[in-house]
């Protein structure tokens, strides 16, 4: 995939810099776990520190002083996960800011042109992400209206230089699915999302639904799983033809004392590990496994310090950004499936043992 801020492979894990940092993280760092694209959260920057002072540095990349290849969502996610007052309308989304309950309202134009001043190589279009639980008709009304958002995206959406992205919404319903997918496609985008998926059903339901979906997507253009982030998730949907995906997991797992390991996910915090002096993860060369011992890390979590959440950081996020480059190596070889089976069983077996 090719953006104005450089080319990225594919399938690529996009860390995510809510407030327009990954937590601990510098963009130095970011370049050595070799993540690809770093993905923004419009609602919070728009909140805090406001896009004015973003455009007046010169765009996110200035800002934040991250100039490889961005993302920045719509704020549609957080407008309906995380504040709790809202009011939904055709026009737009009213709703109450999560830091001082502030009264603002989202249009599609609004988080297009806001996206715009933001500046990353991709923007997304507002959506509506209905819980996983609504009805059937809920899901049938929201994703009309979030098509007819999509469209308005488009129509307002002006930067040469950004590409946007459209979002398949329709729950776990295979037919609605179809048919966001048939409003989406016909409007025409510079990728394709698959929203709401991930947000609490069960894997298998999760799964039923991206093969039908995601086959559908023209196979030239980017198509980005919203919200995954743990390895054997995002293994199984990169057999599904995803390409990109982000998730906060594995650097809010790192800011809890876990890390992810080819073995499993082990939780530093736990005793015995207080006295291991071996590597992180023997496998990986990022700083925390190449010059700190699991019982020096396990002491910062345990003392909450700065460094620790910074090395785990910076290993978790490596991890999975060489896990993606492993399954494109893979990929290239024609082996994906069968190394797929190998490194779940492993990073499987280490959990089953009870290591957790
Ligand atoms: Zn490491």
């Amino acid at each position: 995939m090719r953006t104005p801020h450089g080319q990225v492979e594919t399938p690529t894990f996009m860390p995510v810099g809510t407030r327009g940092t990954v937590k601990g993280l510098t963009p130095r760092d970011l370049r050595e776990t070799g993540a690809g694209l770093v993905l923004g959260n419009t609602y919070h920057l728009y909140l805090r520190p406001g896009v004015d002072v973003i455009r007046g540095a010169g765009g996110l990349h200035a800002f934040t002083g991250w100039n490889g290849p961005m993302l920045t969502d719509s704020g549609g996610y957080q407008v309906f996960s995380l504040s709790k007052i809202r009011k939904l309308s055709e026009e737009g989304v009213e709703f109450a800011s999560v830091y001082d309950g502030s009264s603002h309202f989202f249009t599609p134009e609004l988080t297009t042109r806001a996206q715009e001043d933001l500046g990353a190589d991709i923007a997304m279009v507002l959506d509506e992400c209905p819980p996983a639980d609504a009805s059937r008709e809920y899901h049938a009304e929201s994703l009309r209206r979030t098509a007819r958002w999509a469209r308005r995206c488009k129509e307002a959406h002006t930067r040469q230089d950004q590409a946007l992205f459209g979002i398949v919404q329709g729950g776990l319903f295979g037919d609605l699915r179809s048919e966001s997918l048939e409003r989406t496609l016909e409007i025409g985008f510079s990728g394709y999302a698959v929203g709401g998926l991930s947000v609490g059903e069960p894997g298998e339901k999760m799964l039923d639904v991206l093969s039908k979906v995601s086959p559908e997507l023209p196979s030239e253009k980017p198509r980005y799983f919203m919200g995954i982030g743990d390895p054997v998730g995002i293994l199984e949907v990169i057999s599904l033809g995803v390409d990109m995906f982000d998730c906060v997991l594995p650097t809010r797992l790192a800011r809890h004392g876990s890390a992810l390991t080819a073995e499993g996910r082990i939780n530093l915090k736990n005793a015995r590990y207080r006295t291991d002096f071996g590597p992180l993860d023997p496998e990986c060369s990022c700083e925390a496994c190449a010059g700190y011992s699991r019982a020096y890390l396990s002491h910062l979590c345990r003392e909450n310090e700065l460094l620790g959440h910074r090395l785990i950081t910076l290993h978790n996020v490596t991890f999975v950004s060489e896990l993606c480059r492993m399954a494109r190596e893979n990929i290239k070889a024609g082996s994906y499936e069968k190394w797929v089976r190998a490194w779940i069983g492993r990073y499987e077996g280490r959990i089953a043992s009870g290591t957790e």
